[in-house]
């Protein structure tokens, strides 16, 4: 059968419909599923249909099976995890990106793709004032991110005691040793499980959960050989920084790879309000960051970042006779992250910030935190209830007297469905935990949930 222009057009125009009704919901809506994972399972428990069934019909079935499972994570009133709404610039290119089904591994097979990334990639590392000649590469998240980061430096330290990891392996080469905070991001101890180098020393923390200068002090004068130091920008609990500018500064000194894990919060590099917080930060070896959490573009989007370019493609090239490389000395997409073939995930990052423009962005940025200080601020005047952070970044951890307490109250608020935040453990405690880390919250938003709050604690 010939293709018609209905065959895209047709299942689109009901896919933009349903999508347009699930992001006006949004503002209405509980915010946590309807249905549990049970009901979805069994809504979707058809066998393998013998044969086709139209698009667009498939697209409707799908709609409407889905809906009563979504989380709504694009509301203002989202907290759980560090997840981030969609700006829509992002959303409409995303949906292009699909469209036009680039393998965006090659800048001569797909020069669009590749140059846009490359601006996006640019335009970050102006807003964060990273240095300009660093390898950018789009991963899917800040895992992988974290992947690029680390790998890039294991190859480092090891060819500096003269060791190539490529082409010999891990199996009788000099121990890598990687440090961290106690309060080290898991992905990081899981990327370090992926590299082959283990479970990290952990170096004690503040009450912020900052690394401990002293600390990191003790630990490099401990050790010796190859050594990475891994430090975070951006606190899951407390969203607080490390101090960057003198613990890079010891860690250079004793020869270390230094990168830092900023999933959420090398994005407050955008302003100049957290100049002091992240003073240093430019002298990392290698940054990880999620354009999918503070910049609100869609799922999946990390951002790699490589300060010597070519650490991050000696850990990254692949040569097959039929990649075909046409500009000898420009790193393909595909030199820069682990994947070969992959979406454009980069094009979103380039609308977002094409959208938001240089003011936009640090508007965005400052103003999740003033969010996060107003909701804080609600939250704290609430009897009962204790703000256990320094809020200082998007991050607020609070806590309502007992852990029982603090279970039920967390319980309380999810089945009455204004807003969503999650639960988990801090300094010993079970605590909530809440990240504004989506563009659309508003003032109204923060009162509602301050309420929401209210009203759970009174229960
Ligand atoms: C979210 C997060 C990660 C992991 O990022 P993914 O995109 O989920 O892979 C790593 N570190 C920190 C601090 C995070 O907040």
């Amino acid at each position: 059968m010939p293709l018609t222009p209905d065959d895209y057009r047709k299942p689109l125009a009901h896919a933009t419909a349903h999508a347009a009704d699930w992001l006006d919901s949004l503002p209405s809506r509980p915010i946590g599923p309807r249905e549990n994972i049970e009901q979805l399972e069994a809504a979707f428990a058809m066998e393998l249909p013998e044969g086709p069934t139209d698009a667009t019909d498939v697209v409707d079935e799908l709609a409407r099976l889905a809906q009563p499972g979504l989380m709504a994570i694009g509301s203002g009133r989202f907290f759980g995890w560090v997840m981030g709404g969609t700006l829509p610039a992002a959303l409409a290119s995303d949906w292009m990106v699909s469209a036009w089904d680039q393998n965006n591994g090659l800048r001569y097979a797909t020069p669009a793709a590749a140059a846009i990334e490359e601006r996006a990639g640019a335009w970050i590392l102006d807003l964060l004032g990273l240095p300009p000649s660093s390898s950018i590469g789009f991963t899917t998240g800040g895992t992988m991110a974290n992947f690029v980061g680390l790998a890039s430096g294991r190859g480092a330290v090891l060819e500096a005691a003269g060791w190539n990891v490529n082409r010999d392996g891990l199996t009788g080469a000099p121990k890598v040793t990687v440090l961290a905070g106690r309060e080290v991001h898991s992905s990081v101890e899981l990327v370090l499980r992926y590299l082959g180098l283990g479970e990290p020393t952990l170096v004690a923390s503040d009450d912020q959960g900052r690394i401990r200068l002293d600390a990191l002090a003790d630990a490099l004068d401990a050790v010796s050989g190859p050594l990475i130091v891994s430090l975070q920008a951006g606190n899951l609990h407390s969203g607080a920084f490390d101090p960057l500018a003198e613990a890079i500064r010891m860690a250079h000194a004793h020869g270390a790879w230094v990168h830092v894990d900023g999933a959420f919060g090398l994005w407050a590099a955008a302003s100049p309000r957290w100049n002091d917080a992240l003073d240093g930060l430019h002298a990392a070896d290698s940054w990880a960051t999620d354009a999918h959490k503070t910049l609100n573009v869609p799922y999946d989007c990390g951002v790699a970042i490589v300060a010597r370019a070519g650490a991050a493609t000696s850990a990254f090239t692949s040569h097959t006779s039929y990649f075909i490389r046409d500009d000898a000395g420009v790193a393909d997409p595909m030199d820069r992250v682990p994947e070969l073939s992959r979406r454009s995930r980069g094009i979103p990052v380039w609308a977002a910030l094409r959208s938001l423009g240089r003011s936009g962005a640090v508007a965005l940025v400052e103003g999740l935190a003033a969010n996060a200080r107003a909701l804080a601020e609600g939250l704290a005047s609430i009897p009962g209830v204790e703000v256990l952070n320094d809020v200082v970044f998007t991050q607020i951890t609070v806590a309502f007297g007992s852990d029982e307490r603090t279970r039920a109250v967390t319980r309380a608020l999810i089945d009455d469905g204004v807003v969503w935040m999650s639960g988990s453990r801090w300094a010993g405690r079970e605590v909530l935990r809440i990240s504004v880390s989506n563009w659309s919250t508003d003032a109204a938003d923060v009162a509602r949930s301050v309420d929401a709050v209210a009203r759970a604690v009174a229960r």
